[in-house]
């Protein structure tokens, strides 16, 4: 058979088939990394994306046969642990997804590897757990005289040291402070506008907040309530919320990504059916409402209608805008912004709306850096990762650092973890970062003037 290079077709992504026994077989996993390592041998178009490919590479290169055939079983969970999930390599390059017959979707077979790894249990599992149950961390950390404690220990340079060598937490990454004051316990009410839907949006929002936002910074979620205020847009939050999953997904925790799933679905499909746009305010969650939790569970009507309700915030703002009805009535400009889209927004599909909200604020200039930062959730504070982490990111820190149009204003991501990344990469390579990281949404509600 004659297998063209590229497909013409859209790409489509296959249900995640975890619910099938063969899913966990240890052996037909390792067949399948065998075919797909092959593929991306003779590929090696995503050598500069991630660790995870130069770490095939470099096995295939060292092997006796230069071939795939030439490495040790054994050693493809190297290139498992090197993948973070970041669907990059699926989204944006690879040619061989489906409907390509050759049926590559590299990330959901590293998923499934790391499902393996996690049902058979790895020796980092304990501070994997600890560092995915966001929910139960924030709750814990967040109780007012433990709060201090935590964020203040989270700084001391002896117990970062036995972080890392007793939890596997690296001693330089940073790590985020815990707020006394969760966004979810201190949101102001929303005032009664009325509701104005427009063809492209619905008129009314229900705002995921997220365990980031809830639980580290809440400023963020208040700035997101001010921005929809000042837009006259009546909003309610989801009323019981958990984490999305999406860390226990990068664990490879999928009866955890389950668990998670049954409490939030009923209540925001409840929302989405009753026309609300759902907006989380960090990529990652929106993504999994989006698309991971619909890919493990396709035949789930409320997961397709919350899917469906999810918008990102900025997506929403700019649908909203060509509804004609956002506000453009802006007090300040910003200058020069140097703006990293996260990779879990790019893979979204969705364009580079944060970009073009941005831009709509007179005398501001956008620098838009479009590639992985290396942060990646957990992933990059973790002592055995951190450092490549760091590595991935140079570039992006380089060019958040080199606005074209002269000194940077300020630098923002729509993933403030990643945004704290570069913030740690900038100040690495000796550049003042001071007062200059706000996230997105943070940004326009200066420009809009508000307090
Ligand atoms: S999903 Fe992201 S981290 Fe994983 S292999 Fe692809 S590009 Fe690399
Ligand atoms: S994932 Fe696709 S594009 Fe990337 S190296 Fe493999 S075959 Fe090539």
């Amino acid at each position: 058979m004659t297998v063209r290079e590229g497909s013409l077709e859209a790409p489509t992504r296959h249900p995640l088939d975890w619910l099938n026994p063969q899913f966990y077989d240890e052996s037909a996993a390792l067949t399948e990394m065998e075919r797909v390592f092959d593929i991306c041998h003779g590929c090696r178009r995503c050598v500069s994306l991630c660790n995870a490919f130069p770490t095939l590479f470099d096995l295939v290169d060292e092997s006796s046969t230069g071939e795939v055939d030439g490495v040790n079983k054994a050693d493809y969970w190297k290139v498992v642990d090197q993948c973070y999930l970041c669907d990059v390599c699926y989204l944006t390059k690879c040619p061989y997804v489906p409907p390509h017959p050759w049926n590559l979707d590299f990330p959901h077979l590293m998923l499934r590897g790391k499902a393996i790894q996690f049902k058979q249990g790895s020796p980092t599992r304990f501070r994997d757990v600890q560092l995915a149950s966001t929910d139960r961390n924030g709750k814990l950390a967040g109780i007012p005289v433990v709060v201090k404690i935590v964020n203040s220990v989270s700084k001391n340079e002896t117990v970062r040291g036995l972080l890392d060598e007793h939890l596997g937490v690296h001693k330089d990454a940073w790590l985020p402070d815990f707020s006394a004051e969760p966004f979810r316990k201190n949101i102001a009410p929303s005032k009664p506008h009325s509701v104005r839907d427009g063809q492209r949006t619905p008129g009314k929002v229900a705002i995921f907040s997220t365990c980031y936002v809830n639980y580290n910074e809440p400023g963020i979620g208040h700035d997101l309530v001010k921005v929809l205020d000042h837009n006259e847009i009546p909003f309610v939050i989801a009323e019981k919320e958990a984490c999305c999953g999406m860390p226990k997904l990068e664990l490879g925790d999928l009866e955890g990504v389950k668990a998670l799933k049954e409490i939030n679905i009923p209540m925001l499909a409840k929302l989405a059916r009753a026309g609300y746009a759902i907006l989380a305010p960090i990529p990652s969650c929106g993504l999994m409402f989006k698309q991971e939790l619909p890919l493990m569970f396709p035949d789930d009507a409320d997961v397709q209608a919350v899917r469906a309700a999810m918008f990102d915030p900025f997506e929403y703002l700019v649908a909203r805008s060509k509804d004609s009805l956002l506000k453009t009535d802006f007090q300040a400009s910003l200058g020069n912004v140097s703006y990293h889209i996260a990779c879990h927004l790019r893979v979204q599909n969705v364009g580079q709306k944060t970009r073009e909200v941005l831009q709509m604020i007179p005398d501001t200039q956008v620098n838009t850096v479009e590639r992985c930062s290396g942060h990646a959730g957990t992933w990059g504070v973790k002592s055995e990762y951190h450092e490549v982490a760091m590595k991935i990111g140079r570039p992006v820190f380089r060019q958040i650092g080199d606005h074209p149009k002269g000194e940077m204003d300020w630098f923002a991501s729509d993933c403030q973890l990643a945004g704290h990344h570069i913030e740690q990469g900038l100040q690495a390579a000796g550049r003042e970062t001071e007062g200059k990281l706000a996230h997105p949404i943070t940004l326009l509600r200066i420009a809009y003037g508000l307090a």
